[in-house]
């Protein structure tokens, strides 16, 4: 840390990404990526768009949030794009919380709701989940705090249904109950349709999992008009083009291409029962996943141990060193063929650590 650095940050530790190694080829199964590349035409409309980019992006999005409303059956003026999803959440701790009003969140959830609040100086409080790692709804009702609910969850996989949230909601009518459905299309009910019924619901979408634009950093927010205005008082604070024109082309375009994503997550579900399946028969336990990775234990083998012997055979999945989780390991839904690799790899892994 340099001698300059503001002292309000002294505590701060950023969130860790998943690891983008470049030693060798790897399969990619620990950042929870599509393993399909967009369409050829969302490709070439990027490239067309590049031509202009000496201009800026338009910053209110025009385009891309008429065809976000078409598509979610809700009006432009309830949409904020984003640069990434992880920048609508940031927005929303900006906007929603404070000293007075502090976040909530799981003690096992996506990782940087914690940096975030450490971030703005916001106190927080989690509570744990379940023994069974599902999140225990009823201990978010009424309590007079912020709320960010992963739905589905990560690292878990597991999902509260769309009436498990609305008593949140409604139990909770003076706080912002942000929902953040990054994994919602494999799966999850989601809470988009709810917003006008809810003046306090925040829904935060991506187009990184389900939508194959993870390089591209594309998020949504949805909510009424009040709270889109609060939240685009941020943006316009921050970075008004925070969305280029490339990434809102292939918003566009992926958009108008919906039925290739469709097919893709149908894929990506088939195949994720597939590995279920097959990892169960391998002696492990396999949370209920309603997203496009799998959170897995064996007691047949330490979950670092496993994480670190599919590294050295190329294989990339993601272990959290946290206390409950330690002995498990995530690990994204790639291709069938990939998926037959890691699967592979686990039984001769398992099969050496026997002998
Ligand atoms: N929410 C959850 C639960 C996530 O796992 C992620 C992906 N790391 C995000 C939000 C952010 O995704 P992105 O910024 O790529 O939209």
């Amino acid at each position: 840390m340099s001698k300059f650095f503001s002292k309000k940050y002294d505590a701060l530790t950023p969130y860790t990404p998943g690891e983008q190694p470049r030693d060798m080829q790897y399969i990619k199964l620990n950042t929870n990526e599509s393993p399909f590349p967009p369409p050829e035409a969302v490709v070439e409309a990027v490239k067309r768009e590049a031509g202009a980019c000496n201009l800026y992006s338009d910053p209110t999005c025009r385009a891309l949030v008429e065809e976000v409303a078409k598509v979610y059956k809700v009006r432009p003026t309830q949409v904020l794009p984003t640069n990434g999803s992880d920048e609508i959440l940031n927005f929303a701790f900006m906007a929603f919380c404070d000293r007075d009003t502090p976040a909530t969140f799981a003690d096992i959830t996506y990782g940087f709701y914690e940096v975030f609040a450490r971030l703005h100086g916001i106190p927080y409080r989690t509570i744990p989940l379940k023994e069974d790692f599902s999140i225990d709804y009823r201990e978010y009702m009424g309590i007079h705090s912020t709320v960010f609910i992963a739905n589905p969850n990560a690292p878990t996989g597991l999902a509260l249904s769309r009436a498990q949230i609305e008593e949140i909601l409604v139990s909770n009518p003076d706080n912002i109950v942000v929902v953040d459905e990054a994994y919602v299309d494999f799966g999850g009910e989601s809470c988009v349709s709810l917003i006008d019924k809810y003046e306090n619901l925040l829904v935060t979408q991506t187009f990184s999992k389900s939508r194959s634009l993870a390089g591209a950093r594309l998020g949504l927010g949805f909510a009424n008009e009040k709270l889109i205005n609060d939240l685009n008082t941020l943006k316009y604070s921050t970075n008004p083009y925070n969305v280029n024109r490339m990434t809102m082309t292939a918003g566009v375009v992926a958009l108008q291409n919906q039925s290739y994503f469709d097919e893709k997550c149908e894929e990506i579900c088939k195949t994720r029962e597939y590995t279920k399946e097959k990892l169960t028969k391998l002696g492990f336990f396999v949370l209920d996943s309603k997203t496009n990775f799998l959170f897995i234990r064996s007691d047949k083998i330490d979950g670092e141990r496993l994480y670190n012997q599919l590294k050295s055979r190329g294989i990339l999945v993601r272990h959290f060193n946290g206390e409950r989780i330690r002995e498990f390991n995530r690990v994204t839904v790639g291709t069938k063929a990939q998926m037959d690799a890691f699967l592979l790899a686990v039984t001769e892994i398992l099969k050496e650590n026997q002998a």
